[in-house]
């Protein structure tokens, strides 16, 4: 989408908001077209670009992994939890009396998603209810709102020993995609 934005940016069209509808959930959800953001894309694309010229097909396993068209057929998939040596540690700071706010890596954010993502699939409630409680942490605003309702759902279905119904599973689904856009 930001590639698309950035071609249209480079034609000297104005772009000033960018989306992608989820057809089968019937959701929209907005992307960054700002110039940071489009410069992130590019450099991203530039260096897929880069490895591909240089015959570099290195597996990156755990990152996008549970969305994969390939991974029905890939020797790597699955992931791996990322290295604990990149997980940013999460501490809540004070300065001046008022609270920091804790920061997060990536990896630390793709790997919740995933293993949310993963049990959801499973369609067993308490193992779902419990990944996304973890998940929860890195959510904010209209996404924790959507986080705590999904919650609420799993809660009820994991204490009647339910499982996870596929309207809960495509709503993770799009919750899931929102919290990863964002990292
Ligand atoms: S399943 Fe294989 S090809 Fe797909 S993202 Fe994971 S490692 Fe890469």
């Amino acid at each position: 989408m930001q590639l698309y934005a950035l071609g249209f940016t480079n034609a000297g069209e104005n772009v000033t908001a960018g989306s992608v509808a989820f057809l089968r959930e019937g959701a929209i959800r907005m992307v960054d077209v700002d110039e940071k953001s489009l410069k992130k894309a590019e450099n991203t694309a530039v260096r897929y670009l880069q490895q591909i010229n240089r015959n570099d097909f290195t597996a990156s396993p755990g990152r996008f992994c549970s969305r994969c068209d390939y991974a029905s057929i890939c020797k790597w998939k699955g992931g791996k939890e990322p290295d604990a040596k990149v997980i940013t540690k999460t501490v809540v700071v004070e300065k001046e009396g008022k609270p920091i706010l804790p920061s997060f890596s990536d990896d630390e954010v793709m790997y919740a998603c995933d293993v949310f993502m993963k049990e959801l699939k499973g369609r067993n409630s308490h193992a779902a209810l419990k990944a996304l409680k973890h998940l929860i942490r890195y959510t904010d605003g209209e996404e924790k709102e959507t986080a705590r309702a999904i919650s609420e759902q799993l809660s009820v279905r994991a204490d009647h020993g339910l499982d996870v119904p596929v309207e809960i599973v495509h709503a993770g689904e799009v919750l899931a995609e929102s919290v990863r856009s964002r990292s």
